[in-house]
């Protein structure tokens, strides 16, 4: 008995002496079991604040047209330390990811679109009207490029997506403050060449052309605190980009999924997926290619489906040809950046994010005296108004209004 009390207290003591050569030797506040990392390395959305001469940058969409939980259609979210936020792309599936950041709708407000394929802008809609409804008090303000012709410009695209939701305009506004309900579209030339398409705040965006499908794809330079950000559409290997973005502080381009895999796993043809592959896209080589010409201080390859098995290899042919820095984009990787460093990490979603609410103050819409309706499907309501009654009483009591219900 005597023994074991004997070794307990050795035991006891040998702790104590290992826990304080523990504390000795690390640094002071640095993690503990009970308090948080400092450093960490995954991004929470919303809980960081970006120094004044810092850009973030978070992926939001990295993969093809048809969408997958593990990827939307492309999408990147540009922030930068003056306050200012850019959409580049919201291609199908891109809106619950941008929610995802806790950013309120009214400071997302800009949006460029490269060109007009629905893994593009096919979120655009989304993003528009369930904004406006989720407090979005401000237009949408977008940026898209100019096509051969008028109906292939992104301004006859857009103004014909407002016809078409026509249905859900009407319904909306009256019933919410609707502020937010409308578009400001900027169309420009194609083909302009390293010309401004957006100059506020100290933030110049420019466009050089891109060679993808027909005329009217483009890449987007932003240019903000002496560093240099560009998002590539989609696009065969050009001359402008080798040119315009060389050197350039953080350069996303498109890299496609390499032929073989479009053969095995997507079960393209060999001759589609040559085509698609190298001549509508850049395969990873030409990818690698492009970036040992441009020498950015890191690339970002994306539009391909990166997973466990593709990754390896897309990685392996992108290194046949580049050996510099280089992120291959997953949805939800972020990279902060200064003049003297870039640190990237993956994001953390919040399955269950509400949207903010609204920055300035709401105004009550009008609505109307006569429910919406036609007599005939008037005639099929049901008040139960001595259900209902109660509720507009509680909660007028609760928030001191009082929102006369129409019986
Ligand atoms: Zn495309
Ligand atoms: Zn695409």
């Amino acid at each position: 008995m005597k023994k074991q009390i004997f070794t307990f207290a050795g035991g006891f003591i040998a702790s104590l002496v290992l826990l304080f050569s523990i504390a000795a030797v690390l640094p002071e506040n640095d993690s503990s079991p009970v308090k948080a990392n400092i450093d960490r390395d995954r991004y929470y959305p919303g809980t960081e604040d970006l120094k004044p001469d810092e850009i973030r940058v978070t992926a939001l969409g990295t993969g093809q047209p048809s969408v997958r939980p593990k990827q939307a259609a492309a999408c990147f979210l540009v922030e930068l330390g003056n306050g200012d936020k850019f959409i580049f792309d919201i291609g199908s599936g891109a809106h619950e990811r941008i929610a995802a950041q806790k950013i309120p709708y009214d400071y997302i407000d800009k949006v460029f679109i490269s060109h007009l394929h629905v893994d593009h802008f096919g979120d655009l809609a989304s993003f528009w009207l369930g904004g406006t409804v989720m407090n979005r008090l401000t237009p949408l303000r977008i940026w898209g490029p100019s096509g051969a012709t008028p109906e292939l410009g992104t301004k006859y695209c857009l103004d014909k997506m407002q016809e078409m939701y026509i249905w859900d305009v009407k319904t909306r506004s009256g019933f919410v403050d609707f502020r937010g309900g409308v578009l400001e579209v900027t169309e420009f030339p194609y083909d302009q060449v390293n010309e401004i398409v957006y100059n506020e705040n100290d933030v110049i965006i420019r466009s050089i052309p891109a060679i993808h499908a027909i005329d009217g794809s483009v890449s987007f330079i932003l240019e903000w605190n002496g560093m240099k950000v560009v998002y590539g559409g989609d696009t065969f290997p050009n001359k402008w980009y080798l040119k315009y973005v060389a050197g350039a502080d953080f350069a996303i381009h498109e890299c496609f999924l390499p032929a073989n895999l479009l053969v095995e796993k997507q079960g393209f043809t060999t001759s589609e997926a040559l085509i698609v592959g190298t001549q509508a896209h850049t395969s990873p080589e030409q990818f690698g290619k492009v970036m040992s010409q441009v020498k950015p201080r890191i690339a970002v390859g994306y539009h391909f489906y990166n997973d466990f098995d593709t990754e390896p290899e897309v990685r392996e042919r992108v290194r046949k040809t580049y050996d510099g820095p280089l992120s291959l984009a997953q949805d939800y990787m972020v990279w902060n950046i200064t003049k003297d460093d870039i640190k990237v990490r993956m994001g953390v979603k919040d399955e269950e994010v509400w949207p903010s609410a609204a920055i300035r103050d709401k105004v009550a819409p009008k609505g109307s005296d006569e429910p919406p309706f036609s007599t005939f499907i008037n005639s099929g309501r049901k008040p139960y108004l001595e259900i209902v009654q109660p509720i507009w009483d509680e909660v007028n009591e609760k928030y001191n209004t009082d929102v006369k219900l129409n019986k």
